[in-house]
Formats: C-alpha cells, structure tokens, sequence
C-alpha cells in the first residue's frame, strides 16, 4: 500500500496536558510518528512525502480568521508578560456570541475547546504538514489508487472550521473528503477512532453531500462529551447524513463489529464513490486511554469489514497513543485491509 509523510509532522511537541484537572505530560508525543512508521513498513507500505499544497485545501475546510490565528498566535502570546511557554486557553466563551475578542488571550479562548492542544512555534508548520499528507493521500486515490495510508500527525478529527481541540489543529480528514468531494467524488467518513470525531461531524453537519459515521466511546462519560450522542443526526440538508454509534466503555471486539456492521449498511445505502478512514487505534485494549478494548487481531477484522466495501479508501491517521502494540495495531489494520 501506498503511504504519505512528511518529517515535519515531528516537530510539533506539546508538554502540557490536564487530565481531571491535573497536569500530566501530553500524550500526543512525537514518538509516535515512530511506532506507526514502523507499522506501516511492517505492512509493506512504501512511505513517500508529499509535496506543499499551499493553504488552498486547507482553507476549504477551515475559515480564513482561524487559519490567522493559527499561524501568528505563537508569536504574539510570547509578547505577553509573564504568558505560558505554550499558548493554552483559560477562557472559553459559553456559546459563540456576536464578538471577536482582540486580546490574544480571548482569541485563544474562542479558537481552542480545551486545554489538549497547546500551540508552540512548531505547531502551524506541522498541522499543514500533517494536513498535505492527507491531500496527498486523496489525489493517490483520485489517480487510481485502491487504498492509501496517510501518516498524518498532528491528528484532527476534533478540530471544527475553526476550533482546535483534544490535540487537534487541522481537520486531515475532512480536508481530505473534500479534496474528494472537489473531484465530484461523492465522499463518506468513517470514524473508528475511540474518541467521537466531533470536528468532522460539526464540518459537515448541516451537508448531505458528505456521510459522516462515527463509532466510539459513550460521551456521556467520556471526551468529547457534548458531541457524539446517537440523536446527533444532522441539521437541514443535512439531516440523516450523520450517524453516532456510541458504545459503552470496555465493549470488545464483537461489540464494535456489530457496531460497524450498521454503519457499513449506512454506508451501502449512501453509495459513496470513495471512503475516509478517520483511522483512531486507542480503541485498543491496552491504548494508555483503554476505553473500548479493541484487541489486534480485531483491527485486522474491523479493517477487512471495511474493506469490503471495495470503496477507494483513504485512511487517515487520527488517535492511538504509545503502547507496546500500537505498531502492530497499525500492521494489523492495513494488513486487514489489504486482503
Ligand atoms: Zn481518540
């Protein structure tokens, strides 16, 4: 299988991290880019970089004053006394009103939803990065490919048009759907990360033309909480083309797959031309986050079930934390999806 990355992606190094109010080192380390390199060679993919698309594809998803915020945050929260190494927020607006604040530290608010994506001086560069692997990975499949790997760190499935959010910067799949949807392509997202994508969802929902289907961890008791819940169906013309299939924590394989059967008869019913993967691997039983005890043997049968959609694909990195397997997780996968 063809696969998509670029060293860039690397450089963005979040330390902060609060988990119940607790400041923990974050766990979106570099380190990972390792691990799942590993697992895509394992599974024979030849890894390749892609090129800069430029903000074009990026902007097609994301609005213009986020986009700006992104690239010059860094540099102007340096300018404050006494600010944070990283910029993290420490005001959110309860609802979006009519204002946008001036203050770096009200626009920090209004543009991150939690505390889990601190921006550095790296952070800008490798979400574009991140974000051209999945353009990439897109026009692969638009040129003929069957299925291609996109290593996209960063990940995005959180980030909304204009928020950041649980590590989040750029929305790498939806950026990639539209990359697809700009090819006439008609496109569904499939988000088998452990997390709810609720970026992704809120991008398209209110679109019939993009399906988006989520599987996860109930967010009643779990990130991102107020998205992700089964009556979360969409909005105008896009009413019934978004479907949460929340499950409860510590489920198993056999959950999952049945999970993944209705989203596969969804999907059918859809008839895309192509399929995103929103590729999250903390579903595993041992992901330091643990929530729906997911084994190795069972991503190769999730990913199987999905391949047999015989849709182009391309998957898409999102979650998946460091743990012993989390290469072999991603082997498993692309091994199950490439029978
Ligand atoms: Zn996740």
């Amino acid at each position: 299988m063809k696969a998509f990355y670029a060293e860039e992606q690397r450089r963005h190094d979040p330390k902060a991290f609060l988990s119940s109010g607790a400041p923990k080192p974050n766990p979106e380390q570099p380190e990972r880019v390792d691990r799942l390199l590993a697992g895509a060679r394992t599974a024979g993919c030849s890894i390749e970089r892609p090129q800069a698309f430029g903000l074009g594809p990026i902007a097609a998803i994301h609005t213009a004053e986020y986009l700006d915020f992104l690239q010059h945050i860094f540099e102007r929260w340096q300018r404050i006394e006494g600010a944070s190494a990283e910029v993290i927020p420490n005001i959110h607006p309860i609802a979006r009103g009519g204002s946008y604040p001036a203050s770096a530290v009200g626009q920090a608010g209004y543009h991150m939803a939690d505390t889990a994506c601190p921006i550095s001086a790296e952070t800008f560069d490798s979400a574009c990065w991140s974000a051209w692997t999945a353009v990439a990975a897109a026009d692969a499949v638009l040129a003929g490919s069957d299925a291609v790997y996109a290593l996209c760190r960063p990940p995005g499935h959180h980030a909304f048009a204009d928020v950041a959010g649980g590590f989040c910067f750029l929305n790498n799949s939806a950026i990639a759907a539209q990359r697809l949807r700009d090819a006439a392509k008609r496109v569904v997202i499939l988000d088998v990360d452990l997390h709810h994508g609720n970026g992704t969802q809120g991008i398209f929902y209110a679109r019939g033309d993009v399906l988006t289907v989520s599987i996860h961890a109930d967010p009643a008791r779990f990130y991102p909480f107020f998205w992700g819940h089964a009556d979360e169906r969409g909005e105008g013309p896009g009413l019934g083309a978004n479907l949460n299939l929340p499950l409860p924590r510590k489920s198993g394989d056999e959950a999952f797959l049945e999970a993944l059967d209705v989203a596969l008869r969804r999907i059918r019913a859809f008839a895309p031309d192509a399929i995103v993967v929103a590729l999250g691997l903390d579903a595993f039983e041992g992901d330091p986050f643990g929530g729906l005890s997911v084994t190795t043997a069972g991503f190769t049968r999730i990913a199987a079930a999905i391949a047999a959609l015989r849709l182009p694909a391309v998957i898409v990195q999102e979650g998946g934390y460091l743990c012993e397997a989390l290469g072999d997780n991603l082997t498993a996968f692309l091994a199950g999806f490439s029978r």
